[in-house]
């Protein structure tokens, strides 16, 4: 799926990513631990094509999209990827459907396969018979459903997940997690950040970030201190 090798990254004099080689394999589902400020935003932003002002090289299925201007980029994030904040990020006067309809605007397909792929996605997520509700309207639980049908109604190769549980108590985070879950294990990659270790359960596999260094295990954090 990805290829990461030797990637730096530097605010200023800050350097926020240093040396990082990580490679995702298709239909992995990845944990990405480590304290705030580590790092673990800027290395997913450099993954998600969020940003483009790396050092090293990035490749997303054998593609380096390093020279590809803005317009493209877009294109590209919205055809190959689905991100889901911590915060969810729904757009609050929309309904439902509406927020979940956000990445088909642009689609060629036909009005009825969209209302088809949206209609699929609500019910993955159990969200039926919320349509026309807002987010307001919702839970916290409810709305990170929203963002991940939203995430995945153009059946991306690819998830992002950034704390995707963070702002949720532990069960409906749980209830969150087992959707990822599902996500996965039809084939969907996975590659997501959190704080909390049993939300990484979750995962097949978790490297650890520490001041902008990836390590493979825990271990190998602790013996740098
Ligand atoms: P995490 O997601 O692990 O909390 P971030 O990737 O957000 O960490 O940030 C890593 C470090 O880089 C932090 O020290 C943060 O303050 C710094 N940083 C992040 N974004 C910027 C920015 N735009 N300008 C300057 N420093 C930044
Ligand atoms: P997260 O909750 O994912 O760790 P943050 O709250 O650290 O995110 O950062 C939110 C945004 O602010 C990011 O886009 C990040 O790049 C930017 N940012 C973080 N730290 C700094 C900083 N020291 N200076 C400028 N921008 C920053």
């Amino acid at each position: 799926m990805l290829k990461v090798t030797n990637v730096g990254k530097t605010y200023g004099k800050f350097t926020a990513l240093e040396n990082i080689n990580l490679e995702v394999a298709d239909g992995e589902f990845l944990a990405v631990m480590g304290p705030s400020g580590s790092g673990k935003s800027t290395l997913i932003n450099v993954l998600g094509l969020l940003d483009q002002s790396y050092t090293g090289e990035y490749l997303l299925e054998d593609k380096n999209y390093k020279d590809v201007n803005d317009n493209e980029l877009s294109q590209i994030r919205g055809d190959q990827l689905g991100f889901v904040f911590q915060n969810f990020k729904l757009l609050t006067t929309y309904n439902v459907y509406e927020n979940i309809e956000i990445p088909l605007v642009y689609s060629k397909k036909k009005q009825n396969k969209k209302h088809e792929m949206v209609e699929d996605v609500i019910k993955k997520v159990g969200l039926t018979g919320k349509e026309k509700n807002r987010p307001s309207e919702l839970s916290g639980g409810q709305q990170q459903r929203v963002a991940i049908a939203r995430a995945i109604v153009n059946r991306p190769k690819l998830i992002i997940a950034d704390e995707p549980t963070g702002a949720l108590d532990s069960k409906t985070g749980k209830e969150i997690m087992e959707i990822f879950t599902k996500l996965n294990q039809v084939g969907t990659t996975i590659i997501m950040v959190t704080h909390d270790s049993e939300v990484a359960e979750y995962a097949m596999r978790t490297v650890y970030i520490r001041d902008g260094r990836l390590y493979n295990d825990e271990k190998s954090v602790k013996n740098h201190d």
